[in-house]
């Protein structure tokens, strides 16, 4: 199961806590950062190299949107036209200071950029999984696309589109020419005691302890879709009695699928949860907003999609 919520915040954003992908690399704050010190959406410019825009008519062949549940297909569209909006913007605006994508459009761009690797989502029959990636093969669960909120699903595409991006980095680093990005996986896996190359139940261990470096980048891009396409933006009153944006809130839904199933069948949260919210009654008030969220029910802040 891999229940998650995501937010968007600038520059920001707060350290991650393991030094093996910095946050840095997706947020380039200087703007004159080299290449290779940069992992992903640090360019300006995009490689429409198999499909592209040209005259105002896109059209994609990496990014593959199969979903015939409207809502579903909605919620993916509204966080892939953020991705190509970002773009027209930085082709009229040239020459700009560095536009930094959102974490969800930085993994789009690695597939819209590739001739060779494909992103795809659907939906289909998964039981009671929310969300299931095989390669880079995306399939929401039918089930609970009918309870969900949309707030919960978008969560739950940018969680399985990040599942999606550490397969494709990992098992391709050389056609992708990236060495370093493998290399940080495998130490981070020797040094924490995983295995990235072991069964089905060892991987997703792996990918879901190696996530919390990402809880903040999910958050930034599930905040940024729930912006414009969503609510709209959930607040919170502060202590001065103003209306502000509740970033713990889209943390929390963040945090979701950051879980693996002991050989009792039970969920636990993973090491780098626990090492990111140490208190478990923290880490059971974000449980269950993840909960509501999933089921849509009356204590829910998104609407049911
Ligand atoms: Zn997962």
């Amino acid at each position: 199961m891999c229940s998650l919520d995501e937010v968007v915040i600038e520059a920001s954003a707060p350290s991650p806590p393991t030094p093996y992908v910095s946050i840095a690399y997706m947020y380039p704050t200087d703007g004159g950062q080299s290449q290779g010190n940069c992992e992903v959406g640090c360019e300006n410019n995009w490689n429409f190299g198999g499909g592209g825009i040209y005259g105002g008519n896109v059209t994609e062949v990496e990014i593959i949107n199969n979903l015939t549940n409207p809502c579903a297909k909605s919620i993916f569209e509204g966080l892939r036209i953020e991705m190509i909006k970002k773009n027209i913007l930085q082709q009229v605006m040239q020459p700009t200071p560095k536009v930094n994508l959102t974490f969800a459009e930085s993994i789009l761009k690695l597939f819209n950029d590739s001739n060779t690797f494909n992103l795809s989502i659907t939906n289909g029959n998964l039981n009671n999984s929310g969300g299931s990636t095989i390669g880079s093969s995306i399939t929401i669960g039918d089930a609970y696309l009918k309870s969900a909120t949309s707030l919960s699903i978008a969560r739950t595409m940018i969680h399985e589109m990040v599942h999606a991006y550490l397969n494709t980095k990992y098992a391709n680093f050389i056609d992708l020419n990236d060495w370093d990005f493998k290399i940080a996986m495998d130490k981070y896996a020797t040094d924490n005691g995983f295995n990235p190359n072991g069964t089905a139940v060892e991987k997703n261990r792996f990918h879901h302890e190696f996530m919390g470096q990402y809880v903040d980048a999910m958050a930034i891009s599930l905040v940024s879709w729930d912006q414009k396409y969503g609510t709209g933006g959930i607040t919170r009153t502060d202590s001065r009695g103003h209306q502000t944006l509740d970033w713990e809130y889209y943390k929390s839904m963040a945090y979701g699928g950051l879980y693996y199933e002991d050989s009792y069948g039970n969920q636990i949260a993973t090491d780098s949860f626990k090492a990111l919210v140490p208190n478990k009654s923290d880490r059971d008030i974000i449980k269950n907003i993840l909960k509501n969220e999933q089921d849509g029910n009356g204590s829910s802040k998104g609407t049911k999609c």
